[in-house]
């Protein structure tokens, strides 16, 4: 995704937060440095001048069809599939209306991502969610005093050492990223035609961009003035442009830890590109490219299709944004 859009998409995560009630002290982590700490939404797409390179293939799980020796590890039925997004997720309503498309034969194939580990979404957010534990834990007096329990060894270190809200604030909304992204259905399919300058994907982004608004493009965020407060104000007022109603609920993680719960969402956002651009019409060895005027407006594709996909996309990466910082907050409840 872009960065307009990672941007509201964390923002609007912590006004959910906040909406619910259930950690407030880690909105009031969160919450008072969110414009300073947006940056950290869109860190991970920008070029690394320093390494030479950088690009959105730094992070990355693209599914494949898998033929090899234990494939039927990778075989997921569509029970539970759905099972592992959970109802409380918009794109598993999205894949039980849209996915019929996808026959009996596409749920007993195995899909594999094979990613170099440092480069896995998974493990990008399973890391950096274990290291803000840390981070939480560690903590100057300024988080000390919302982080519940005592650190006992907390006085023998250097307080230079110890982290600053900003800090992990801009550390969260680098998580944000990640899990965003393993909403982004093209991120997680390894066609040549979800790359992201082939067509679709680029173009999809650039709609998205353009719900979210300008409010959050980073150089205007950057220089408001705005309260933390209006700018989560802000962020609510998107919703009506998407259609989108939250429940004030951020329910716990389906799986065990972030690492699976981001496997799920990839698995997830694989079958929705496919239900976007079935096989049947670009197969997974095919090179050729598509378009969003192809992909959603054609003449015989129905005209619910993109705003249900908007919805369910955009509600669940803020959704996750959410349930990936509080899974990370309970350590301490
Ligand atoms: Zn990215």
């Amino acid at each position: 995704m872009k960065q307009r859009t990672h941007t509201w998409l964390a923002l609007r995560a912590i006004a959910l937060l906040e909406d619910e009630g259930k950690a407030p002290n880690l909105v009031k982590l969160l919450k008072p440095h969110a414009k300073d700490a947006a940056i950290g939404s869109w860190i991970p797409d920008m070029a690394d001048a320093k390494k030479g390179f950088g690009d959105i293939d730094n992070h990355i799980f693209k599914l494949k069809p898998y033929d090899r020796l234990g494939k039927q590890r990778f075989v997921r039925s569509k029970e539970k599939t759905l099972q592992d997004l959970g109802s409380h997720r918009l794109i598993t309503q999205f894949i039980r209306d849209w996915g019929d498309i996808l026959g009996t034969d596409w749920w007993q194939q195995a899909y594999r991502a094979d990613p170099p580990p440092g480069q896995h979404l998974a493990n990008r957010s399973m890391a950096l969610s274990t290291t803000l534990v840390d981070q939480l834990i560690l903590g100057d007096p300024k988080v000390a005093r919302l982080v519940p329990g005592q650190v006992r060894f907390a006085h023998n270190l250097a307080p230079d050492s110890r982290p600053r809200p900003e800090e992990i604030a801009t550390y969260c909304f680098m998580l944000s990223h990640f899990v965003a992204d393993a909403c982004q259905p093209f991120h997680c399919d390894a066609r040549p035609m979800a790359g992201y300058s082939a067509g679709v994907h680029k173009e999809l982004e650039a709609h998205w961009n353009k719900l979210c608004g300008t409010y959050f493009e980073k150089k205007k965020l950057l220089k408001t003035t705005d309260s933390p407060h209006t700018i989560l104000e802000q962020s609510r007022e998107v919703d009506q442009k998407i259609g989108v109603q939250f429940a004030d609920n951020v329910p716990d993680l389906n799986a065990k830890d972030l690492w699976q719960e981001v496997v799920y969402l990839c698995r997830g956002s694989f079958t929705v590109s496919s239900i976007l651009v079935p096989p049947t019409r670009i197969s997974y060895r095919s090179k050729t490219h598509t378009t969003y005027d192809a992909v959603f407006k054609s003449r015989n594709v129905s005209p619910d299709l993109l705003p249900t996909l908007d919805q369910a996309v955009l509600h669940d990466s803020v959704l996750n944004i959410a349930m990936a910082w509080k899974n990370m907050w309970k350590t301490f409840s």
